[in-house]
């Protein structure tokens, strides 16, 4: 698998340190307010990279975060804690607030088909990680305590800001921000590895540690359970590219200056989704939900599509008129995957021709991830020639990775209900299956297959049962 690698900044062949099993780690939402579905992009990409490397055959053994303490309101050591601010403004207790919105993630990740990773870490419960891992870091020389608190120093490493992405401008923004707000600091971009009440007064979760009562910074949570739950050799680490500073520039200043040696060989950032008027985030713009777009006739699946056709390097502009195609698309999609008469999906021996249509989803995957590519394989295979059980083996093989729910619409025609047929649709329906009731009685044969014809055209099937006409979407 060829994968493009952040810290490089070039396509790399992907070599696992073990290819029994590749360690994968994802930074978790913080969770004091719903995902946004610019966020969700991000874990639809994560999840997608998991379920390719398994398809191309190595096992995935994924550990994730989930920051209950410690995200402050700024990236850098400013500003109050975040989860702090979301109880505040619901009037509910710090703990009430993350697992309220740990589970509104877990439906998300179910809504969307995602996976949940196997290893799910808040980060409230590893604080002795942190405190052992602190603790080296100050025998070591790396760290050092000021004001109360306990900061990285940044001068001690070879190199500090490994992803090269900051322009000039922005340092000097993050050093002055860092100097006027803490001037224990010895370097601008020295940062808070513990944080004693001293900081702020009214922090809701603290803990006892050897530098005072308080609490961690947000980078030692990844650096620790990383280390806790998949050891010292991470293969991919993925995150939004927002995430490269300071957030993961300061998990590798730690991690490895804990550990001694190269810590993660692969970092996969996944691009914004932004609206019109910049990247959509909590707190400015329209603030979308999964849930959101659903109540505006959009479901998760559509903006799974809308995601996938386009590549996960490139920033990606949210609009209606985009989902309106990706709506499009997806329904036709399903409505040929329902209309498959299928006896059975499972191939004993695949013919050339679906090991050809796999060769090519798998080439569309290994090429870092070239999701356009392979949902063009896919209604490539829904118009190929291939019997009806073929195509719905290779749908249900391809859905194993896109997740697209389209493996339990096999052979599945859409019944039609109140809720997916439009009121004038269904009387006229209903006023057609009378006319080809009376054409049927009069023995007008021509008139009544005709009626029935005329309604396959617009997608109704009509169904002679015992019991009168039914009808379903085909
Ligand atoms: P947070 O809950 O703020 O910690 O963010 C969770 C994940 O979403 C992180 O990996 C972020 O980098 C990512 N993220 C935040 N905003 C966006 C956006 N507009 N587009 C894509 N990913 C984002
Ligand atoms: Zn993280």
């Amino acid at each position: 698998m060829i994968l493009y690698n952040s810290l490089s900044r070039k396509k790399e062949e992907f070599i696992p340190n073990d290819k029994k099993e590749v360690k994968i780690y994802t930074c978790g939402p913080t969770v004091y307010h719903y995902a946004h579905i610019g966020n969700l992009r991000t874990y639809i990409f994560e999840d997608v990279l998991v379920k390719a490397l398994e398809y191309l055959g190595y096992p995935v053994k994924r550990a994730m975060n989930i920051t209950d303490v410690g995200h402050l309101a700024g990236d850098t050591d400013t500003g109050e804690d975040k989860m702090l601010k979301g109880a505040e403004r619901e009037h509910k207790t710090v703990m009430e607030i993350a697992k309220f919105y740990t589970e509104a993630f877990q439906k998300d990740f179910e809504a969307l088909h995602l996976r949940w990773p196997e290893i799910v870490v808040p980060a409230t419960s590893c604080i002795d990680t942190y405190i052992e891992m602190i603790r080296t870091l100050l025998e070591k020389g790396f760290a050092y305590q000021s004001h109360g608190n306990v900061y990285f120093d940044i001068s001690k490493l070879k190199e500090y800001n490994v992803f090269n992405n900051q322009s000039k401008e922005e340092m000097v923004v993050g050093a002055r921000e860092g100097v006027e707000d803490d001037m224990g600091k010895r370097n601008a971009q020295d940062f808070a590895l513990w944080f004693t009440k001293s900081k702020f007064e009214n922090q809701a979760l603290v803990w006892d540690s050897p530098w005072g009562v308080g609490y961690p910074g947000w980078h030692i949570e990844c650096s620790g359970i990383n280390l806790k739950y998949l050891g010292e050799y991470l293969d991919i680490h993925c995150g939004g590219v927002d995430n490269k500073f300071p957030h993961h520039t300061n998990e590798i200043a730690q991690s490895e200056s804990y550990i001694g040696h190269k810590w993660c060989n692969y970092w996969f950032h996944v691009a914004y989704l932004n609206l019109a008027d910049g990247k959509m985030s909590k707190s400015k713009g329209e603030f979308l939900t999964v849930t959101t777009l659903k109540e505006k006739g959009y479901e998760p699946e559509i903006y799974k599509l809308f995601c996938l056709q386009s590549n996960y390097r490139k920033e990606l502009l949210f609009s209606y008129e985009g989902m309106d195609m990706a709506k499009q698309a997806y329904q036709k999609i399903a409505s040929k995957v329902r209309s498959l008469n299928v006896e059975s999906i499972t191939v004993h021996t695949p013919s050339d021709t679906i090991q050809e249509f796999q060769q090519n989803f798998a080439d569309a995957l290994a090429n870092d991830l070239n999701t356009p590519m392979a949902v063009t394989v896919l209604f490539d295979v829904l118009k190929s020639n291939l019997t009806d059980d073929e195509k719905a083996y290779l749908i249900a093989d391809f859905d194993t990775v896109l997740g697209l729910d389209l493996k339990d619409k096999i052979g599945k025609p859409e019944e039609a209900t109140e809720d997916n047929i439009d009121a004038e649709l269904k009387t006229y329906i209903l006023q057609k299956i009378e006319e080809r009731a009376e054409a049927k009685k009069n023995k007008d044969y021509a008139k009544a297959d005709e009626i029935r014809n005329e309604l396959l055209e617009k997608g109704i099937q009509l169904v002679d049962t015992k019991e009168g006409v039914t009808y379903q979407k085909v």
